[in-house]
């Protein structure tokens, strides 16, 4: 399967994931607010918001691409829809969180 292919199918997957969510957040927020209902609520506001942006750079054509202007692996689209970067960028903001960590010493490049 090609990689346009590929997008359409996690395309497909978002709206149906959008649409469940939606409907998901529609019955948390009519139901009792204890704080657990809150915190899903939250948690599915969080998600719509990430799939809305993911659906939204589909449409520009910019889904998948990475700032550094990589391709971002159809693998890691499939496991994470709401990805923006790059393993390698990922890796690198990583590195860079981890101050006390040096390039050489960061995770190793297994996968
Ligand atoms: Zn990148």
């Amino acid at each position: 399967m090609g990689r346009k292919d590929e997008i359409l199918n996690i395309k497909q997957f978002l709206v149906k994931r959008l649409d469940a969510l939606r409907k998901a957040l529609a019955v948390d927020l009519g139901s009792a607010q204890d704080e657990i209902t809150t915190e899903l609520v939250e948690l599915e506001k969080r998600e719509i918001v990430r799939a809305e942006s993911a659906l939204e750079r589909m449409e520009k054509g910019d889904y998948g691409v990475c700032a550094c202007g990589a391709d971002i692996q159809i693998a890691r689209l499939r496991a994470l829809p709401y990805a923006t970067h790059c393993i390698r960028c990922r890796r690198e903001e990583e590195v860079q969180g981890a101050v006390d960590l040096s390039p050489s010493l960061g995770p190793s490049n297994k996968d």
